[in-house]
């Protein structure tokens, strides 16, 4: 009876020792990490004791969650984390891995004889002291579930918790964006529990299939080609061409026939903002996307990136920056110069009358925007050398984003120079950003907040557009869109296809 009444304990207090007994035996690496990439000072401890603090209650709420709910199902699952989390940090601490996405898929596709083969003695006492032991206690503890109303509460109050710290630390955001894949994967359980279901559902949204579009015909044999540069977060207002006081565009502000549109993004974040652009119309389905079709329809399509996020691509040319640097070992791969290299060449070797490339750059990517370009662009200094984007000055943080857009004017420039080289060919350079960028304006850094409620930086966009031929002309449009892009380009490929919109082509007949 004693022993009975020793181990009966109510279901708050269970789920709270458990979430510490989950912080303290499992996230040593975790806080390692932190400690390694925060500044120190009050910043570093206000991010330190956030972490905790989710951590605590986050942990608190799940485990509260699955006992109240699954009852004995919630106490299996609880103690199956401990085990898989003893696991996970002994690969953690041995092989120095990163639980993300990549490696649960390792693990999806791994025999057992081959993983068994990294498992040692040392394994075995992590498996039993860090994960049967614990393990043990879930079942042995008698709970005292309370009452429903209880429930709600705790529950409630949890999440409340949760979202206070969370907006309480707003300008600490870029900090986690950029540690986002580090502190997730080192994070138990979360790491291999989130990271397989993302595995599993990247698994499911590369095989599901895209809706075929009606057949196209190329019209005629005339050399033509489009060249799409994808912007990545390049906000319209720090384009001198749109006004910007600052020199940002000096060199496309010299090129004779280009034109500068105002646009608006239909997301704030990159996957949404790129399927915009290489859809036909306004839709959340997998309709076939524009290289796709061209591609399937006999154009020669490539493809160059340093970025991600685009809807699956069925095309034979797709390369990584990395595939580029070795193509091109004498370029510095580092930034987006590498996805321009001999661009010009492609076209010329182009065994096909009508060629689309894309770029899609990852030029203007926070939050080390003084990463992303080459020394001699930095032009507006001082810049924000840190990650905390917050503790820099918001000036600094301008001049380093300031710079980003100083290289994308060189590299939409250049790419321009390499076309207007080829004579025998009529040729077009479109670019389009996929997003906005907030720079500190009402404390919002980056991008992503849903564009229903995004302040207009994360959602004005540039959409520029050169042509060879001086004599094309151009539709009187205010404003466009990125679905402007699909009917623009098979207007220029003299690509006749049932699904063209002459509304959405931007170009005159
Ligand atoms: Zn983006």
């Amino acid at each position: 009876m004693k022993k009975n009444k020793f181990f009966n304990i109510g279901i708050s207090r269970v789920s709270l020792i458990l979430s510490i007994i989950n912080l303290l035996l499992f996230h040593y690496p975790f806080f390692r990490h932190v400690f390694q990439n925060t500044e120190g000072g009050f910043n570093g401890m206000v991010i330190v004791t956030s972490l905790i603090l989710i951590m605590l209650v986050a942990n608190y709420f799940a485990f509260y969650l699955f006992l109240y709910l699954g009852r004995f199902v919630g106490k299996t699952l609880i103690a199956i984390t401990f085990i898989l989390s003893a696991v996970g940090l002994y690969f953690i601490n041995a092989y120095d891995i990163m639980i993300d996405e990549t490696m649960m898929g390792n693990v999806f596709n791994t025999k057992y004889s081959e993983a068994s083969s990294y498992f040692s003695l040392t394994g075995l006492l992590y498996l039993i002291f860090l994960g049967l032991l614990p393990a043990t206690f879930v079942f042995l503890v008698n709970i005292d579930y309370g009452k429903l109303r209880k429930f709600f509460a705790r529950i409630g109050i949890s999440l409340v918790i949760l979202i206070v710290i969370a907006f309480g630390n707003m300008t600490n955001w870029p900090w986690i964006d950029k540690n986002a894949t580090v502190i997730g994967s080192l994070l138990l359980p979360w790491s291999y529990t989130v990271n397989s279901v993302r595995y599993q559902m990247h698994q499911r949204e590369n095989n599901r299939k895209e809706i075929p579009l009606p057949d196209a015909t190329i019209k005629d044999s005339k050399k033509s080609v489009v060249v799409l540069i994808i912007g990545e977060s390049a906000r319209r207002d720090h384009f001198s061409l749109y006004g910007y006081q600052r020199q940002t565009n000096p060199r496309l502000k010299a090129r004779e026939s280009l034109r500068a549109f105002k646009a608006e993004s239909s997301a704030t974040y990159t996957t949404g903002g790129v399927k915009a652009m290489l859809d036909y119309t306004t839709t959340s389905k997998l309709y076939e996307i524009l290289p796709n079709y061209l591609y399937r329809n006999g154009v020669d399509v490539i493809w160059r990136s340093s970025n991600w996020g685009q809807p699956p691509l069925h095309i034979k040319k797709y390369y990584t920056d990395k595939d580029l640097a070795k193509k091109y070992p004498s370029i510095d791969p580092t930034h987006d110069d590498i996805l321009i290299a001999g661009v010009g060449d492609i076209v010329k070797s182009s065994d096909k009358n009508k060629v689309f490339i894309v770029l899609h750059t990852s030029t203007s990517h926070g939050p080390t925007y003084y990463k992303r370009y080459p020394a001699n662009f930095e032009k507006f200094t001082p810049v924000c050398r840190s990650v905390e984007m917050s503790s820099c000055p918001q000036q600094e943080v301008i001049n380093a984003y300031d710079n980003t857009i100083l290289y994308t004017d060189y590299l939409i420039d250049n790419v321009i120079e390499q076309m207007s080289t080829l004579t025998e060919w009529e040729s077009t350079v479109i670019y389009v950003s996929d997003h906005g960028e907030s720079l500190g304006e009402k404390n919002l850094y980056m991008h992503g907040v849903p564009k229903s409620i995004a302040p207009k930086e994360q959602y004005e966009i540039p959409f520029l557009v050169w042509t060879s031929d001086k004599n094309v002309k151009f539709k009187n449009n205010d404003e466009l869109l990125q679905y402007h892009v699909f009917h623009s380009v098979l207007s220029r490929l003299s690509v006749s296809s049932p699904i063209y919109n002459n509304e959405m082509d931007i170009f005159e007949k």
